[in-house]
């Protein structure tokens, strides 16, 4: 909610309506686009073991990586052209995305750099809307330390799903950590 809060005020628009309680809330629904875009600052997890990287090298540019929403193949990496050959997005809806990706990231690191934490890498996901014959492509889904990697600034203790992945110690704590 604060995040999704804060990427509405300078202009991202997302899926985010309003809190209705602790655990609910009204979002906008969407026809989700069948592909998870996943942001590298850091190189870790699968980008380090398919291609070798040293785990931790930090990216002179972020890496933006597509994948196929679908969970019996896996969730595959694949490239522009199969999400344009396959029509699960044409070319301007694609550069009208990575813009967007491009300013999240910017000011998810900020956000998070000014708290202590280093955004080493994310996932997000967009959906179509249309309203009144008008239609766009908003924001959608979570982000949250289960869809991000997010290290401690000056120790690189990790403060993300990777506690519960790899077995790291209390995930909670860690959590509540990032939402004070
Ligand atoms: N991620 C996610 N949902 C997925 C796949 C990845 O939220 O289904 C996030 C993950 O938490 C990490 C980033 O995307 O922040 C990159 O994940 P990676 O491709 O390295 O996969 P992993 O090594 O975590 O399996």
């Amino acid at each position: 909610e604060h995040i999704l809060t804060n990427l509405n005020q300078v202009g991202i628009k997302n899926h985010l309506v309003k809190r209705i309680n602790m655990r609910e809330q009204l979002v906008q629904l969407v026809d989700i686009i069948p592909i998870e875009f996943i942001v590298r600052n850091i190189a870790t997890g699968s980008l380090t073991k398919r291609l070798g990287i040293e785990d931790g090298t930090v990216l002179d540019y972020p890496l933006i990586e597509y994948c196929l929403k679908n969970d019996e193949l896996e969730d595959p990496l694949i490239s522009k052209e199969h999400i344009i050959a396959f029509k699960w997005m044409d070319g301007s809806e694609l550069d009208f995305v990575n813009k967007k990706i491009r300013r999240i990231n910017d000011f998810l690191q900020g956000m998070f750099r000014g708290v202590g934490i280093k955004l080493v890498d994310f996932k997000l996901e967009f959906g179509r809307t249309e309203k009144n014959g008008k239609k766009d492509i908003i924001l959608a889904d979570e982000i949250s330390p289960d869809t991000c990697r997010l290290w401690d600034v000056t120790t690189d203790k990790k403060m993300d799903k990777d506690r519960f992945r790899k077995n790291l110690g209390n995930l909670v704590e860690a959590y509540q950590e990032v939402a004070r």
